[in-house]
């Protein structure tokens, strides 16, 4: 806790530059105060570690304000200090009595009020969920930045990210899906952009890093757009991921897996087209390569060229699997749930740039030229190899 009451009851915030030497004869003179449970708290000023206010043991808010570690007090006080240095109006500890939270960091930009929260230590969906929630509803953008001790790459462009990790997701104006953190050791920003999923857990992403003496708060909020070329590596990784759960289906993929069966369909032999990334790709947790062959089936397998094909009517068939658990949407509290069929549209997109439809309208699009579906491994791979030269320039396009 950076900010006590004083026994006149002003706020008293270490997050101004406070000297040590005043800080000692103050402590001698002034008491401090819990701005939350109002209990008498110490001004702790050792050499180590941050100076901070601290609850004597036995008091309850102690075990609110006592789990916040240094990693995490020191982030607060450094992204607090930096916004000042931007002359952005901000505010430490702010607590917000109609909603009851107490963002890290309450600031105003661009005709916006944020509240920054630095989570360090994983809290519950549900917890991440109401103080979001809240946050909209107080109208309030949230800024959830992760403790950069939290993302690791496996390999490069490579990150393990857990529904925790994507729920801290959020989306800028130009619709650029972000996910930001900060290490306070270091002392810098890590962005990951472009992020694009192969299976549940993993995923290829861009990697932007800022020292926070170099970075503004654009380069936070909206960086500049780094245009994605990582198509090959995903889909190795998608190739590999998909080969591996096909050996250790879950039940949901032995469901697929008796689906595509009954429809004489192969894991093995599906087609090219089949198993896209897309720009909103991670909106929908099941692999790509699933929902797209639900996709082909629902929409696309009984059409003949010419046929039409009702985007009204794709997006019942996409409700429909989700209700049954087929496709699973991620969880991403910053981001509105109505987006996730954008990642279907997108996948229109994309076979339209292919030559498979042609859009007709807003809600319409009609077939163009059949999917064509490989008889053996041998046509599956010449015709895999084949897509993959022709269209490299669209496929970098995602
Ligand atoms: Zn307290």
């Amino acid at each position: 806790m950076l900010n006590a009451k004083t026994s006149s009851g002003t706020t008293f915030s270490l997050g101004n530059h406070y000297r040590k030497e005043n800080l000692l004869s103050l402590r001698k003179t002034e008491k401090f105060f819990c701005p939350v449970c109002g209990e008498a708290v110490s001004l702790k000023l050792g050499n180590q570690r941050i100076y901070h206010f601290s609850h004597r043991s036995g008091t309850v808010c102690r075990d609110i304000f006592e789990s916040e570690t240094i990693y995490h007090m020191e982030g607060k006080l450094q992204l607090y200090q930096w916004l000042k240095e931007q002359q952005i109006p901000a505010e430490l500890e702010y607590f917000d009595h109609i909603i009851g939270q107490r963002p890290d960091i309450m600031f105003h930009y661009d005709g916006n009020k944020y509240a920054l929260e630095f989570q360090c230590s994983p809290i519950t969906e549900e917890i991440f969920i109401k103080r979001t929630d809240s946050y909209f509803q107080q109208n309030y953008i949230p800024l959830w930045i992760i403790g950069g001790n939290h993302i690791k790459a496996k390999r490069s462009n490579v990150f393990s990210l857990s529904n925790f990790h994507y729920f801290f997701l959020r989306e800028t104006k130009g619709r650029q899906l972000l996910l930001p953190s900060y290490c306070p050791e270091e002392k810098q920003f890590q962005i990951l952009s472009s992020i694009l999923p192969y299976s549940i857990k993993n995923t290829i992403a861009n990697s932007l890093h800022f020292s926070i003496q170099n970075a503004g708060i654009e380069d936070i909020l909206t960086p500049k757009w780094i245009a994605h070329s990582n198509f090959s590596k995903w889909l190795n990784e998608h190739e590999k991921s998909t080969m591996y759960w096909s050996l250790h289906p879950s039940p949901d993929q032995n469901r697929f897996l008796r689906e595509i069966y009954h429809h004489n369909l192969n894991l093995y032999l599906l087609p090219p087209e089949i198993g896209l990334p897309v720009h909103h790709s991670l909106l929908i947790q099941t692999p790509a390569i699933v929902w797209q062959t639900y996709l082909y089936l629902d929409a696309l397998e009984d059409k003949s060229p010419n046929d039409l094909i009702n985007l009204k009517e794709v997006e019942r068939n996409f409700n429909d699997r989700i209700k049954t658990k087929e496709i699973t949407i991620r969880k991403l509290p910053q981001i509105p749930r109505e987006t996730s069929f954008l990642a279907v549209k997108e996948y229109f997109l994309q076979l339209e740039r292919l030559g498979i439809v042609i859009k007709r309208n807003e809600t319409t699009y009609q077939l163009q030229n059949r999917i064509y579906i490989p008889k053996t491994n041998r046509e599956k791979e010449e015709r895999r190899n084949e897509f993959i030269q022709k269209n490299r320039t669209i496929l970098a396009k995602t």
